[in-house]
């Protein structure tokens, strides 16, 4: 098998390469491309003092296998070189609850942003409460201003960015700053991105998560999560997590893996077709606002365009005040557009929201009906014929 010389560092590879070379040894496989999954718990040792000494490369299944290693191998390349180790949980909301997990005590508080994932609240509220920790909502706007929610007891800060239905961007760099100085750990929830838009630990997050059942998963068949620690907080994640005795089925890290080999093309289409469908969109008379991160019209676009590198397909719009029943309306004729929860695979959905109940930090007024995208691999062309549909039925209810 060919071997890169191995006199002097290489530099960093482009991201679009790791996806595709990351955590792959095709010489330890008899040349075959892909690792072989290990469907695994017992290990066999050569000897009894062996086993009484662990003195094995694997020990057990639960602990990892050759094909946790190959996927957190891969991620971690991805994360870029502050990266010190990777986990993975059996879904994104089993990874956001295994960080915070993994920096808290009884006595703790924790900060959150107020735009927050709503399982992420409702595990703050009903599970870290439970066990003496108490959460704050914060601002996403907020920046380094965070400095002043800080309690002597505040030991870990949350951040989204941007939030998955209402899109704020955070100022990432100034809330692990102000964090930082406070003696705080910073937990990022970078599924909106992935690490090929934005690298969280190159802007002083210390722990950054990743619902894998979007984006690195693309096909909507997989239940994943990932964590990405840095030096500092790595030890921990790791032993929570094998501690705590949780592990994800072989098939599924495998379907994680393969959906990372075409995760650059795929996010470049759904970025492209994303900004063409939110353009369309923002033209059209029933649109009262387009949210997205990606466009002059977003208040956070000049954050966005100084930190991320691209945008993904998920975007909302505010629709002029109608009747919910319009809005359902419009919804329940598309074709290619699915209703339903999730995003990040190969097909479009649109569903309706509203987090004017969620939100205990901040007012959520948008001053009309939400909608959020995701945009597809479909051909914009169809998606655009899609909505043209919706907009009649639309219509149709406005009249009727
Ligand atoms: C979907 C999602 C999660 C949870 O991921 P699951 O794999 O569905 O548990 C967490 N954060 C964000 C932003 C998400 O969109």
């Amino acid at each position: 098998m060919k071997e890169g010389k191995k006199d002097g560092p290489s530099p960093e590879r482009h991201p679009d390469t790791k996806v595709v070379t990351g955590g792959r040894d095709p010489a330890s496989y008899h040349g075959f491309v892909n690792p072989p999954v290990y469907h695994a718990s017992t290990v066999l040792y050569p000897s009894a003092e062996d086993f009484l000494a662990h003195r094995a490369r694997y020990q057990y299944g639960r602990r990892g296998t050759p094909t946790t290693e190959a996927l957190e191998r891969a991620l971690q390349e991805l994360e870029g070189p502050r990266c010190a180790g990777v986990a993975l949980l059996p879904s994104g909301l089993a990874a956001i609850s295994a960080a915070l997990l993994s920096v808290l005590k009884a006595g703790d508080n924790l900060l959150v942003t107020d735009s927050a994932y709503g399982p992420t609240r409702t595990f703050c509220d009903q599970i870290l409460s439970r066990f003496g920790v108490t959460t704050t909502y914060y601002d996403p706007l907020i920046g380094g201003g965070i400095a002043k929610l800080f309690q002597p007891s505040t030991r870990a800060v949350l951040i989204e960015s941007p939030g998955s239905l209402s899109f704020e961007i955070q100022d990432v760099e100034a809330i692990a700053e102000a964090a930082h100085g406070k003696g705080a750990v910073v937990l990022m929830d970078n599924t909106w991105a992935t690490p090929l838009y934005f690298r969280p630990l190159d802007f002083g997050v210390d722990l950054s998560i990743q619902a894998g059942t979007k984006y690195i998963g693309g096909h909507s068949d997989v239940m994943l999560g990932t964590v990405s620690a840095n030096d500092s907080t790595v030890a921990t994640l790791k032993n929570t997590v094998g501690v705590n005795g949780w592990c994800v089925g072989p098939d599924d890290m495998y379907l994680g893996q393969r959906g990372l080999r075409t995760l650059a093309v795929r996010l470049d289409r759904h970025y492209r077709s994303g900004v063409a469908v939110a353009q369309w969109l923002e033209r059209r008379p029933e649109v009262l606002r387009l949210i997205h991160p990606a466009f002059a019209s977003h208040p956070g676009h000049a954050l966005w365009k100084r930190d991320f590198t691209g945008a993904s397909g998920l975007f909302s719009v505010v629709l002029k005040p109608v009747p919910q029943q319009t809005v359902y309306a419009f919804l329940d004729a598309l074709e290619l557009f699915g209703i339903g929860a999730s995003w990040g695979g190969y097909e479009s959905l649109a569903i309706p929201f509203d987090c004017t109940k969620v939100r205990t930090a901040t007012r959520w007024a948008p001053g009309g009906p939400t909608v959020r995208f995701h945009i597809g691999l479909e051909a914009v062309e169809d998606l655009l014929a899609d909505l043209e549909r919706g907009f009649a039925a639309f219509a149709a209810a406005t009249r009727g």
